[in-house]
């Protein structure tokens, strides 16, 4: 589903953000993305949502090259993925219901189906309750969930979260993570970068290590009968 074939990104700068990465995520994959601030972590998923084209290498997604994609067809391959910010980047003046329509409206989804998906995705992410509040009203747990909401109404077939829980409590951190697991048994790709040691460890999926632009390990996911 997602692969990397030597790939390595330098800025204009000439801030080599990656170097020779090789890898692959296959479909259904939980993946943690780890190391410190500067790691390269952010510029790994830009590469994959074709914010940023790599300098070397090739980006596979579903097998479609997409290092030198033309603009114009950027927009299908990011239809494939749900995308969940640190910041949320919920629309203020606009309600729980409403932000996640929007991201409906905008791929031309009909009113009908509108009216049908956005009620049923409000409930997967436990919050049907909420539908006509305003994200201002809510706390950042919440605000998370409707975030992840708007992520998964036009059904992606992965989830690209940058530090989803920065902003949250830890507590409700694991809601979080819970919720983005649930979603990823039901088939989602989920790819998560986060700084927050207890929840990998917690959670015992896939870890992808970055370290000044390499990759320095990939621990593989301890499955259930392996925990007990
Ligand atoms: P992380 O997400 O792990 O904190 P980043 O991918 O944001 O790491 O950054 C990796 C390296 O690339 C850092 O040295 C950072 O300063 C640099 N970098 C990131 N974005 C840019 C940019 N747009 N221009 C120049 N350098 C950048
Ligand atoms: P500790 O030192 O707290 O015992 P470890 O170094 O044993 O933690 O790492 C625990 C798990 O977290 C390992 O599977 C490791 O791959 C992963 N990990 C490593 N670095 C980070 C990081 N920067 N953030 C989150 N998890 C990490």
């Amino acid at each position: 589903m997602i692969e990397f074939r030597n790939v390595s990104k330098v800025y204009n700068n000439g801030t080599e953000a990656l170097h020779n990465i090789n890898l692959k995520v296959e479909k259904g994959e939980f993946v943690f993305i780890v190391g410190s601030s500067g790691a390269g972590k952010s510029t790994f998923l830009k590469l994959i949502t074709c914010e940023e084209r790599p300098n070397e290498g090739q980006v596979l997604i579903d097998g479609q090259d997409i290092s030198h994609i033309r603009k114009g067809k950027i927009p299908y391959v990011r239809r494939k993925m749900g995308l969940v910010f640190q910041d949320f980047r919920l629309i203020d003046h606009m309600t729980v219901y409403d932000n996640v329509a929007f991201a409906m409206r905008v791929v031309g989804a009909s009113p009908k189906a509108i009216k049908k998906r956005v009620p049923y995705i409000l409930g997967l992410v436990g919050l049907q309750h909420k539908a006509k509040h305003y994200p201002t009203e809510m706390s950042g747990g919440e605000r998370q969930r409707v975030g992840l909401a708007r992520a998964l109404v036009n059904n992606p077939s992965m989830i690209i979260a940058d530090e989803p829980t920065g902003n949250i409590d830890p507590a409700l951190s694991y809601e979080i993570v819970d919720l983005l697991s649930a979603i990823n048994e039901r088939g989602t790709t989920v790819l998560m970068v986060t700084h927050e040691h207890s929840l990998v460890k917690h959670f015992h999926k896939r870890i992808i290590q970055i370290h000044s632009g390499e990759i320095v390990a990939d621990t593989a996911a301890i499955s259930k009968e392996q925990q007990a």
